[in-house]
C-alpha cells in the first residue's frame, strides 16, 4: 500500500489521540509499550478495531495487512500511548496461536487479544538463559492427559496482569540436547502453583517478574503447536518481537516534547543541529524499520533485517537521551518539574533495558553477520 492509501488510517489515528491527549485520557510517556498499563485504553482500541489488525475475521480479527498495523502501532507509539496492557499479546502471541494454535486455541484467544481484553507474557528467559535460550531447563512432564511444569522464569514482563503465558519448556531430552526437545505452551495465569513475585527496575516500579513453576499441571490441550518444534516457533515468534518500531520509537516522545519546548523558547544553534541529527536519524530508521512490516506483509521473513533495525534503533533511542541531555541543560526530575523533565528522567531511567530487552545487541549482531554470510 503507498503512503496514499494509507493517508486516512494515519489521519484517524491521530486524531483519536490528539483527542485523548486533549481530554486528559492520558499524558505522553516514554516506553509506553513496556509500562503504559491502561486496560480501558486498551479496550477502546480494540472497539476502534485497532488491535488484532492482521488476524483473519474469521477469529476477531480485522483481516488488515502489517503494513495498516504498522501505522496504527507507530502512531501509538509517536503519542506515548498507555498501550502496555495488550502490547505482547497484539504483537506476537496472536500470530503465533494463529500459525502454530489448535483451533480451539485460536478461538479461545484471538478474539480476546483483538478485543484488547486478554493480555499476555512471554516465558523465555530463565536464571542461566537468556542469551543463550537454548539452555532452559524448565521441565514439562507428559502425563498423559495433562503436564506438570516446573522451573524458574524471569524478566517476564507484565506476568502479574497476563491472562496466559506463552511458555518455553523442555518436554524431551537433558539440557545438552540444546535446541532440540523445546515445546511450547500456552498457560492461563494466575494458577494455583504458579507464584509470580515482582521484580523492581532501577525506577522502583515493577513490571517484570520472576516466575515459579511449583509442579504446575495443566491440561494437554495447553501445549502449543508441536512437541518438539518449540525452537523453531520462538524463532518466528522473535522476527515478530524484534521488527516493530517500538525498537528506536521508546523515547520519541521525549524528542517531540524537546522540540516543541525549543519552538517556544527558542533554540541555540547547537540545539538546533542535535534536533535535525536526532530527526533524520529517526526518520531513516522509520524507513528501514517500514521496509521489515513492507516484508512481512508480503509474506517474507525479514529476520537478519529485522535484527540489523532492533540493534541500530535500540541504540538510537538511549543516544537520544544523551544527546538530549547534553545540548538541552535541562536536569531531569521525577517528581515535581515539567514534562519535559519528568520524560527526561524516564528516559534515563529506562535506557539500560532498550539493548537488552528481545535479545542483546551484541546477540543480534552474531546474527545479523551469520545472516551476511561473514564467518
Ligand atoms: C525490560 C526487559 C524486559 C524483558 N522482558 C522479558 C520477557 O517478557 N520475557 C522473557 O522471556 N525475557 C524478557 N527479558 C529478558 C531478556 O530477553 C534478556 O535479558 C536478554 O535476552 C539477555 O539475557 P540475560 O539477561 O540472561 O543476559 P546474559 O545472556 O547473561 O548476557 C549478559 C551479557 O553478555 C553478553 N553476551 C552473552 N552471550 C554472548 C555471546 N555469545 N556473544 C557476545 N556477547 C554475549 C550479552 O550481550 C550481555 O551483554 C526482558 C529484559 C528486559 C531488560
Amino acid at each position: 500500500m503507498t503512503d496514499a492509501q494509507l493517508s486516512p488510517l494515519r489521519a484517524e489515528v491521530r486524531e483519536f489521540l490528539r483527542a485523548e491527549i486533549d481530554s486528559g485520557a492520558f499524558t505522553p510517556d516514554v516506553d509506553s509499550w513496556m509500562t503504559g498499563f491502561d486496560p480501558t485504553f486498551s479496550r477502546r482500541l480494540g472497539e476502534r478495531g485497532w488491535l488484532g489488525m492482521t488476524m483473519p475475521t474469521d477469529y476477531g480479527g480485522r483481516g488488515r495487512t502489517p503494513v495498516e498495523r504498522f501505522v496504527v502501532t507507530e502512531e501509538m507509539l509517536a503519542h506515548g500511548a498507555p498501550v502496555a496492557a495488550h502490547w505482547i499479546a497484539d504483537r506476537q502471541m496472536a500470530p503465533g496461536i494463529l500459525s502454530n494454535g489448535t483451533e480451539q486455541q485460536r478461538r479461545r484467544y484471538i478474539p480476546g487479544i483483538s478485543a484488547g481484553t486478554v493480555y499476555f507474557a512471554i516465558g523465555m528467559s530463565e536464571p542461566d538463559a537468556g542469551s543463550d535460550l537454548a539452555g532452559v531447563r524448565t521441565r514439562a512432564t507428559d502425563n498423559g492427559d495433562s503436564w506438570t511444569i516446573s522451573g524458574t522464569k524471569v524478566w517476564t514482563t507484565g506476568a502479574h496482569i497476563a491472562h496466559a503465558m506463552v511458555l518455553l519448556a523442555r518436554t524431551d531430552g537433558t539440557p545438552d540436547d540444546r535446541q532440540q526437545g523445546l515445546s511450547q505452551f500456552v498457560v492461563d495465569l494466575p494458577h494455583p502453583d504458579i507464584e509470580i513475585r515482582p521484580i523492581r527496575s532501577i525506577d522502583g516500579q515493577a513490571h517484570f517478574n520472576e516466575v515459579v513453576f511449583h509442579d504446575a499441571v495443566v491440561d494437554s490441550s495447553a501445549l502449543l503447536g508441536r512437541r518438539g518444534h518449540g525452537w523453531q516457533q520462538v524463532m518466528s515468534e522473535l522476527a515478530f518481537e524484534r521488527s516493530g518500531p517500538e525498537r528506536y520509537l521508546s523515547t520519541l516522545p521525549l524528542l517531540r516534547a524537546w522540540s516543541d519546548h525549543l519552538r517556544e523558547h527558542g533554540a541555540t544553534p547547537n540545539q538546533r543541529v542535535t534536533l535535525g541529527r536526532l530527526t533524520a536519524q529517526a526518520w531513516a530508521l522509520r524507513q528501514m524499520s517500514r521496509q521489515v512490516a513492507r516484508e512481512l506483509s508480503d509474506g517474507g521473513k525479514p529476520d537478519v533485517f529485522a535484527a540489523m533495525v532492533k540493534d541500530l534503533g535500540s541504540t538510537f533511542e538511549g543516544d537520544l537521551v544523551t544527546a538530549i541531555r547534553d545540548a538541552s541543560g535541562i536536569v531531569p526530575r521525577r517528581e515535581g518539574g515539567t514534562h519535559l523533565e519528568r520524560l527526561l528522567a524516564q528516559s534515563v531511567l529506562h535506557t539500560p533495558a532498550f539493548t537488552l530487552r528481545g535479545g542483546t545487541n551484541e546477540i543480534l549482531r552474531g546474527i545479523v553477520a551469520r545472516g551476511l554470510g561473514i564467518r
